[in-house]
């Protein structure tokens, strides 16, 4: 339990300045409060800015191996506190252990991959049009950068984020998710560990609209890096341009996966379970819409009800379970909603369509696995990001069809085909309007070496991960030296 001294400021634990706080609660049992944090405002995000601005020009200085270094002992410590991170996010917002162990992961390789970018090039020499001149380009770090996340990948999404904003050599003021404060502050107190020196990073918790949209305000923060809803995302979008901020937004998804006539049902039928299902449906890559050939339709769609039937929903604790909870109860309420709509739309549950009530699921926000049959382009339960674990089918004729209803959204981020042909494969590679394309493979699974982003209302063109994840939180400084 925490003393709600959970901002980190300038190399310090501090309690908010107005002394207000808020409790996290386990998703498995409501009734277990795990925290009591900081519900910082204006004031502590001020304070936490000034402490970033103030670190910035030494870390700036700073040799890029020399940054690289220490993210290579936070991946380090990050290994050997695997365990701990796994088990607390379990408790915290409710994934199945192995799928923390995975989150937690994706932090430790993200540490290893940037901190060898401290010693790659960051920029490049040109040939000048005039004699005894050097031309270059080379990266710069943009200042002070802010980091507003979401509660699904609590430990993965906001390294992706600060990892090459450090390595650039910027200063961090990070505003973690409200169902997620206790991640965080293992996080923060991790690199603390490492020897982060004072005010390079430095955390607000709170609340989205209080401090997250204090964050945005801040004068003195030259980047925004959000990831969270299409709406939210909008907000600081439109915020941000007034104020002449950058920003880079990774937001929602409505992903699909096509399954033609001559797909290897089986494996298809595995990525659906894993996309459509794991974390509970809570993936910006779940896969809610399922879009299936009418020549294999009634197979396919027995054989996913069958092993659908069979998926083990527990608390994440438990070494057996594969579903955990939702993160809380106004997002179950929200699935129950979604449901409720995909009914009144005309569409049939399969199966699911419940919050599970039956001891010990009824203490915490459990929802069965939900596929709806005779889903329809148009509906808005094939349209709009539902967030938990509900899928639904939509039969088609062939790729034409199948492609074209797979583009039909407003979202970009995760789409899959599987086909044993190459050339509709290929073709599918070309059409799919997403930022990631999977073919054979569910929607979700990034490794990190690769971009990872989306388009349309996804995102507004920036990539995490790979080596373009320096584009966000670098500039270009060009120089040309008369020698
Ligand atoms: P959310 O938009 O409610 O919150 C995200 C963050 O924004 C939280 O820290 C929240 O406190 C903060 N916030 C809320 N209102 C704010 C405001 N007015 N000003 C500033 N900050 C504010 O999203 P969520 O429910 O935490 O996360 C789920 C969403 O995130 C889903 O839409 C999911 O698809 C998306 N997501 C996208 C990616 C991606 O890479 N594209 C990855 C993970 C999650």
């Amino acid at each position: 339990m925490t003393d709600g001294k959970t901002n980190f400021i300038n190399g310090e634990w501090v309690a908010s300045q107005g002394g207000a706080t808020f409790a996290s609660t386990n998703p498995a049992n409501t009734d277990q409060t795990l925290g009591v944090y900081a519900r910082s405002d204006q004031r502590d995000v001020a304070a936490a800015v000034a402490a970033a601005k103030a670190a910035y020009p030494t870390w700036r200085k700073t040799p890029a191996p020399a940054r690289g270094a220490l993210l290579t002992k936070v991946g380090r410590l990050l290994e050997e506190r695997k365990e701990l991170f796994s088990q607390a996010m379990v408790d915290e917002m409710g994934k199945v252990l192995v799928e923390a162990r995975g989150d937690v992961q994706e932090a430790i390789d993200m540490a290893h991959y940037m901190a060898a970018f401290g010693r790659l090039p960051n920029g490049s020499v040109v040939p000048s049009e005039r004699p005894d001149i050097h031309c270059s380009a080379r990266r710069v770090p943009v200042g002070v950068v802010g980091l507003i996340t979401p509660w699904n990948f609590p430990i993965a999404v906001p390294t992706w984020k600060m990892f090459p904003a450090l390595l650039a050599g910027n200063t961090v003021v990070w505003k973690p998710a409200e169902d997620t404060p206790g991640m965080a502050v293992l996080l923060v107190q991790l690199l603390a560990d490492a020897g982060i020196p004072a005010g390079v990073v430095n955390l607000v918790t709170g609340y989205g609209e209080e401090a997250g949209a204090a964050l945005v305000e801040a004068e003195g923060v030259a980047t925004i890096s959000f990831t969270g809803s299409t709406s939210v995302g909008k907000q600081i979008a439109g915020r941000c341009g007034q104020l002449m901020k950058r920003v880079s937004c990774e937001l929602g998804g409505k992903n699909a996966i096509v399954v033609l006539d001559d797909a290897d049902i089986e494996l298809a039928i595995k990525g659906c379970l894993w996309s459509a299902f794991g974390t509970a449906g809570q993936r910006c890559t779940a896969a809610s819409r399922l879009i299936v050939d009418s020549k294999i339709k009634a197979h396919f769609t027995a054989r996913l009800v069958e092993e659908t039937g069979k998926l083990r929903m527990a608390p994440g604790a438990d070494p057996a379970a594969q579903i955990g909870p939702v993160v809380n109860r106004t997002q179950l309420e929200r699935i129950q909603g979604y449901v409720a709509i995909g009914q009144a739309e005309g569409a049939t549950v399969l199966t699911g369509g419940t919050p599970l009530t039956d001891a010990p699921l009824d203490k915490g926000c459990f929802y069965a696995p939900t596929i709806f049959d005779n889903m329809r382009p148009p509906m808005r339960i094939a349209q709009e990001e539902i967030f938990g674990p509900v899928t639904g089918i939509i039969t088609v004729d062939g790729l034409d069809e199948a492609l074209a209803i797979a583009n039909g959204t407003g979202y970009g981020l995760s789409l899959s085909l599987y086909t044993a042909n190459l050339r509709r494969g290929m073709r599918a590679l070309d059409e799919l309007e997403s930022g990631i394309v999977y073919i054979n493979l569910p929607t979700s699974g990034a490794e990190i070496q690769l971009p990872f982003g989306g388009v349309k209302n996804t995102g507004n063109g920036h990539r995490e991960a790979g080596w373009m994840a320096m584009d966000w939180c670098t500039e270009w400084k060009a120089a040309y030296i008369n020698y």
